[in-house]
């Protein structure tokens, strides 16, 4: 083998993250080497159709030319500047109302990171800090759900419920965090339950956690609106207002992780619109920037604002920044990301392709290796399962969805299999109807390949 291939570097030098890193040492990886639209190209320039916008987050497809102008233009303007001790550069500023005008009612002021983790994590301090500020320091504790995914730092990472992103690390900060149930009512609904009754109790169970920690050692609960990671699961509609009575009940805040679904992937611009949350924190990444440069955003009511401020003004500072939060460039294209998305009505755009993209997903509904469907928007998953009628899933040693996945890539088309055989679907937000028909067919072809 060459080893000045791209392969032979990449297997002799990157550590790669969420791999196996002993398989990718033998195997190599797919090296992609340019986008246009929907699709990607490997270096050997097959081309594929991304059926996950990369990592959820391509939104506006693999060569808008706004974004490129709207980043070389900053570049050429101001290249960096940072937002500590009341400097900022004048994007940064931009970009924060433009976010309070698009974001739910109720969230006034925004923080900005790097990355949906470090949004997380922020979030996290922000939940202590503003509990110190209001003589309740005692309310630490944090609920995650199972199947959670809010990222991989410390403290996020501990607030994910996946045991695949977690085995192996023992992280520190698990007394602090507290585990609730996940709102898949086909994996987790009991024998004769409706969904109604599923909801309910979920909440009571959540209660029950909260009285049997105290609630007075509660202190906020994160919520993917969409598990995604976890396998994209929609919950039922009745879930997150029974939750969020729960929490208001015990002065508990509810900090809504709109990494994904965030920016009209639901058909709605966010999740939590779609949903019925109303959250006292929302944090965004991803679709912010079409995934074009590293940024993500905290958004915080203006209660919490105040309360912070206060409490900043007696400590005499607020303690909390980032080298790059708010760099300029990333600020910049969010920028145009926002007005594109306005311009070209990207909800219209979403709500005209995803009844199209939700029917062809539905067909497998009926397909022998299928045992559920799930979807809202421009996002879904399909389940296998060895038996339909008991939703048995396969034996994990069979790797079916790992395998549907390489019949996919033989056919031009790229997912994500993700844990218990769910396979995620998740095109940029620009895709046409006959791109999606494209995506549907290839994926006919490797399903049929597998069954
Ligand atoms: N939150 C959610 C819902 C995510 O899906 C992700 C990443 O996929 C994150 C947080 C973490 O984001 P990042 O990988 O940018 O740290």
């Amino acid at each position: 083998k060459n080893p000045n291939s791209i392969s032979a570097k990449d297997q002799t030098y990157h550590l790669h993250p969420y791999t196996n890193l002993k398989v990718h040492e033998e195997q190599g990886p797919l090296v992609i080497s340019r986008g246009q639209g929907v699709r990607v190209f490997g270096e050997d320039g097959k081309e594929y159709i991304e059926g996950l916008s990369g990592l959820w987050c391509t939104s506006l497809g693999f060569n808008e030319p706004r974004l490129v102008k709207a980043a070389q233009t900053q570049m050429e303007k101001l290249p960096f500047y940072h937002s500590f001790s009341s400097k900022v550069p004048d994007v940064t500023a931009e970009l924060a109302e433009r976010l309070v005008q698009v974001t739910p009612d109720g969230l006034d002021r925004v923080f900005f990171c790097n990355s949906g983790s470090e949004a997380n994590d922020t979030a996290i301090k922000f939940v202590w800090y503003y509990n110190n500020a209001r003589g309740k320091p005692e309310k630490k504790k944090i609920i995650a759900r199972e199947k959670a995914y809010h990222g991989v730092t410390v403290a996020a990472g501990s607030l994910t419920g996946l045991a695949y992103a977690q085995n192996g690390f023992d992280l520190p900060a698990s007394e602090r965090i507290l585990r609730t149930g996940c709102p898949h009512f086909y994996r987790y609904g009991q024998e004769g339950e409706s969904e109604d009754e599923f909801t309910t109790r979920l909440a009571n169970e959540l209660e029950q956690l909260i009285l049997s920690e105290g609630p007075d050692t509660v202190g906020a609960m994160f919520a993917e609106p969409i598990q995604g990671a976890g396998g994209v699961i929609v919950p039922p509609q009745s879930y997150f207002p029974k939750i969020q009575a729960v929490l208001k009940k015990y002065d508990i805040l509810l900090v809504a992780d709109e990494v994904i679904c965030g920016f009209a992937r639901t058909g709605k611009m966010f999740g939590s619109e779609y949903f019925g949350i109303e959250p006292d924190m929302m944090t965004m990444a991803k679709q912010l920037s079409s995934g074009y440069l590293p940024i993500s955003a905290l958004a915080v009511s203006d209660h919490l604002y105040q309360t912070i401020k206060e409490q900043s003004n007696a400590l005499g500072v607020f303690g909390h920044g980032l080298t790059y939060g708010g760099h300029p460039v990333p600020c910049a294209v969010a920028l145009e990301v926002l007005k594109i998305y306005e311009e070209r009505d990207i909800l219209g755009q979403v709500n005209a392709v995803s009844p199209y993209f939700q029917e062809r997903l539905q067909s497998y509904r009926d397909h022998p290796l299928v045992g559920e469907v799930r979807g809202v928007g421009l996002i879904g998953a399909i389940e296998l399962s060895a038996d339909k009628a008991t939703k048995t899933p396969f034996d994990p040693g069979l790797a079916k969805a790992a395998g549907l996945m390489k019949k996919c890539e033989e056919n031009g088309l790229i997912l994500r299999a993700m844990p218990g055989d769910c396979v995620a679907f998740c095109p940029p937000l620009i895709s046409e109807q006959p791109d999606l028909e494209e995506l549907f067919n290839r994926f006919d072809k490797a399903l049929a390949a597998i069954g």
